[in-house]
């Protein structure tokens, strides 16, 4: 089996086989690029040393022939003492992992030889400067000595020096240091620097594979969602030198600026020095242009190599080169990373400029990239100060003053005030806070805690478990890990986009691209008529374009999960073709929640009747609302969801009422009874409990109310000429049974209502997917349902038998870290289980009923991977919150293309 390829036998397309970086290295040498010749060691041999602890047999002899033919092109031998040739050995895996893994440079070097490559380059400091850098490097990453030690070293040398800088160091110095440095090797490991050349070398390829598994190579990994099982690939290049001279020198450039987009070549270069000198910042570089003013004829070369791997790669590339003595090398390319902004002005530039075809500029950007340009952000110039880090829960920018409590938010933002709220983790209760807050910061929970989930829902910036401040919400402070006390009232800024908490306020700047959208999408005019095109280049324009490209090559229909007229009309305005879930149940809390705990205590007809009649004026209004903002538009509303004991008063509260009561003498008879009625309706498990068509069945009423609000809601809309279309959807349906008893209730007081009104009325009713059976039997539960949406959040929860409010505190860490999923199944979606549910249920049902309307409602609506994967079983849409719906009409197109 073949594991080592020259440079002159491979291709870009071999990424799999010989790393990113050797694939690109194969390119640039196939198209005649100045590439210093050299081979790659296949991702094959490394997976193979990964999986058996040992390399395979046949890989010595090879990297043997290998270098055999390096020396023969070459004309020198490593560890010549003459002319040494040297080599570098550098890790290079299928996807990029920058600074994760090892390299070593200068390999080949010894005792003998340094002398050779001094006499050679005629330059003495060059060539123990060199082997000083080998056995440091060496030490490091193949032998595992702590760099401290080395440093420690140097500094002292500079210090007795008196010099500030290693370049002030002279060739006698550095010499000193050598021994100082194989000294230290020896102290550490108990065994001499190596001398022999090829012993060296194969000790550098060994260290490359093992710093495949380091723990920060890992964590990048798992982070990246890169797989563990790839393995890397090593490059051994023939060495060349930027550190020979004024007339050397090494850097980096893009073909286009990485941070915005904009055309042009942009690069750094720093004469008279190795390549780890300009990632590591130790002196400053200079620009590109000052390199045309140092070196013209190398400019120009640069220059010309760069227009030629952009019209190669068609996209753009970051580079790696060395001058040497006037010779420039190219040491690395690949398509570059770039910012969120960048990626869009790129991707419509290049399609501008015909270079590549519309379909691919839209597999050129991400939906989260864009989700990124929605936000608003800290202004990038302003100053601030870092005080504490979590989780980046959902993005943007917030500032405002810390309330420790929902109700303290809530009644400063209806002040005008700007609010940050600060909570040890949320819960239901914080909603109202939430709702009122710039943004949320927990010290607990993580990216799919209640705050987290609830805060993308509403396009709140939100950053959660920052376990280093002591969060105290009885004094209304917490603590910085420094000490400062933040208190009720002091203004904080957050950033969800990075998880970084930071005192006082740092200035925001809003998104442009967020109006734009709303703009083009309202009409395609502004009114102002600042933005009518999508021709200029800039981002607001790259983005304009891409959209309306999603928007013609996308299947999937995108509507939004909305439950007031605000967001439904953002919604619209962003796109959505109508609201694919509107939840009800917040009608029903605040001051409202009284009159339905009446309802459901009711003793008797009257008091019940009164509660409805108090309730179904209030639920008109809220559906006449919500209908005529998406005038036109399905609007899908969904019968009350929750569990009981949410209007019920709390159990602990009523029973020390009681208690304290009849302790101080005088009980309270009627909470005497209220506590009997709450504790009688208690639940072990709410959420298994009483709760969606369960309630409905029980109290027919409550449904009944909500039917006929929308119904009569529709019919005052239609007289007034509109054109509103609810449809009716039933929570936690498991058998086919419950959906026809409430679809018969509800076609009664429909047809009831049109016959009061005079207004003939068609509502659909259909029905949520989200337990394991009502998916299992979608066959029959389609014969009742004019449609389906899956209740994704719902249907995971059921189908792993996890709790969604809890487990993120409990065992989702552990699972996480120890590999069982990527990902939380509740952040995107689980393909083999609750997937294969969907796709089951949905096929299903279209057999039973053709014109069967399926969508999805979970938060997995607004998640790339899940939309991707919903396109593939067809689904004919997703909802999403109004804030991701440019996000999913983006990635829906992405997934069709
Ligand atoms: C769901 O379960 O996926 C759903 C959309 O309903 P809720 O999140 O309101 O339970
Ligand atoms: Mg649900």
């Amino acid at each position: 089996q073949q594991y080592v390829f020259d440079f002159a036998e491979g291709n870009t397309r071999d990424k799999e086989l010989l790393g990113g970086k050797g694939a690109n290295l194969a390119e640039m040498t196939r198209l005649g690029l100045p590439v210093p010749p050299g081979f790659t060691i296949a991702t094959t041999a490394c997976r193979h040393y990964l999986t058996t602890g040992r390399e395979p047999d046949g890989l010595a002899q090879q990297v043997g022939a290998h270098l055999a033919d390096l020396q023969e092109r070459t004309g020198k031998r490593l560890g010549d003492p003459e002319d040494p040739l040297l080599v570098s050995v550098r890790s290079g895996a299928k996807f990029s992992m920058p600074g994760m893994m090892d390299t070593v440079l200068n390999v080949g070097l010894n005792d003998m030889s340094v002398v050779g490559l001094a006499a050679r380059s005629g330059d003495e400091r060059f060539a123990w400067d060199s082997y000083r850098r080998l056995v440091q490097m060496f030490g490091k990453t193949v032998l595992g000595i702590d760099d401290g030690r080395f440093d420690e070293s140097l500094e002292a040398c500079k210090k007795s020096r008196r010099v500030d800088s290693d370049v002030d160091l002279d060739a006698a110095d550095l010499r000193g240091l050598v021994d100082e440095f194989k000294h230290i090797v020896y102290t550490e490991t108990g065994r001499d620097f190596p001398q022999d050349p090829r012993q060296q070398l194969d000790l550098a390829i060994r260290a490359v594979f093992d710093s495949w598994n380091t723990e920060r190579a890992r964590l990048y990994r798992r982070q990246e969602r890169i797989p563990d099982d790839l393995g890397t690939a090593v490059n051994v290049c023939t060495m060349v030198f930027g550190n020979l001279g004024p007339d050397s020198g090494t850097g980096v450039a893009f073909t286009r600026d990485p941070a915005t987009g904009a055309q042009g070549v942009y690069g750094d270069y720093l004469p008279n020095a190795q390549g780890e000198d300009v990632v590591a910042g130790i002196r400053n570089t200079l620009s590109l242009a000052e390199l045309e003013r140092i070196d013209k004829a190398s400019y120009d070369q640069l220059l010309d190599i760069m227009a030629t791997l952009e019209r190669h790669y068609l996209d753009l590339c970051d580079i790696e080169f060395t001058i040497e003595r006037g010779k420039l090398w190219m040491l690395q390319t690949r398509v570059g990373k770039r910012t969120a902004a960048a990626a869009f002005r790129i991707a419509a530039q290049l399609a501008s400029e015909g270079l590549i075809d519309d379909d691919e500029m839209l597999s050129r950007v991400r939906g989260e990239q864009l989700a990124q340009l929605m936000f608003p952000q800290f202004d990038p110039a302003a100053p601030r100060e870092v005080v504490a880090g979590g989780m980046a829960a959902s993005p943007g920018a917030a500032v405002g003053k810390a309330a420790f409590d929902s109700a303290t938010a809530v009644a400063w933002a209806r002040d005008g005030e700007d609010v940050i709220l600060v909570r040890r983790e949320t819960n239901p209760d914080d909603l109202g806070g939430m709702v009122a807050a710039r943004g949320v910061l927990t010290s607990r929970g993580g990216k799919t805690s209640h705050a987290a989930v609830v805060a993308r829902g509403m396009g709140r910036t939100c950053v959660t478990g920052v376990e280093a401040l002591r969060v105290d919400p009885g004094r209304k402070e917490f603590t910085t890990p420094d000490g400062t006390r933040v208190k009720e009232g002091d203004v904080i800024s957050i950033d969800g986009g990075t998880g970084e908490v930071f005192l006082g306020e740092v200035p925001v700047v809003p998104s442009a691209v967020v109006d734009a959208l709303h703009e083009v999408t309202d009409d395609g005019v502004t009114e102002d008529g600042v933005r009518t095109t999508e021709d200029g280049d800039d981002v607001v324009s790259a983005v304009l374009r891409v959209m309306r490209q999603a928007d013609r090559r996308r299947r999937l229909d995108v509507r939004a999960n909305a439950d007031t007229p605000d967001d439904a009309a953002r919604a619209r305005s962003l796109g959505a073709c109508g609201i694919g879930l509107c939840r009800t149940e917040h009608m029903f809390l605040g001051p409202r929640r009284r009159i339905v705990e009446r309802l459901i205590l009711a003793r008797d007809d009257d008091t019940r009747q009164a509660a409805l009649d108090e309730l179904r004026p209030l639920q008109r209004a809220d559906f006449t609302d919500i209908l005529a903002a998406m005038d036109g538009l399905p609007v899908t509303i969904r019968l009350l969801d929750p569990p009981l004991h949410e209007f019920l008063p709390d159990l602990t509260d009523l029973s020390v009422r009681v208690a304290v009561a009849e302790a101080t003498g005088e009980p309270d008879a009627a909470a005497a009874e209220l506590l009997s009625e709450v504790q009688r309706l208690h639940e072990q498990n709410p959420m298994l409990g009483m709760r969606g068509v369960r309630l409905g069945l029980v109290i027919p009423e409550l449904f009944t109310l909500q039917v006929r609000a929308i119904a009569e809601a529709a019919a005052e809309l239609r007289q007034q000429g509109r054109e509103p279309r609810p449809e009716i959807m039933v929570p936690l349906v498991a058998a086919v049974q419950e959906l026809e008893a409430v679809r018969d209730l509800a076609g009664e007081t429909i047809a009831q209502v049109s016959k009061e009104t005079g207004v003939e009325l068609t509502i659909p009713v259909g029905t949520m997917i989200e337990l394991p059976r009502s998916a299992m039997t979608a066959h029959q539960i389609a014969e009742a349902a004019e449609f389906f949406s899956f209740g994704t959040n719902d249907l995971t929860q059921t189908t792993w038998g996890f709790s969604r409010d809890d487990v993120e505190a409990t065992f989702f860490p552990t699972y996480l870290e120890s590999g069982v999923f990527g990902v939380s199944p509740f952040e995107s979606i689980d393909t083999e289980g609750v997937g294969r549910l969907v796709s089951i249920a949905a096929w299903e049902g279209k057999e039973t009923r053709p014109d069967l309307k399926v969508g999805i409602c979970g938060e997995h609506g607004g998640d790339p991977a899940s939309i991707h994967f919903f396109e593939s079983i067809l689904l004919d849409y997703v909802s999403c919150s109004p804030f991701r719906v440019p996000v999913a009409r983006l990635e829906a197109a992405r997934a069709s293309v």
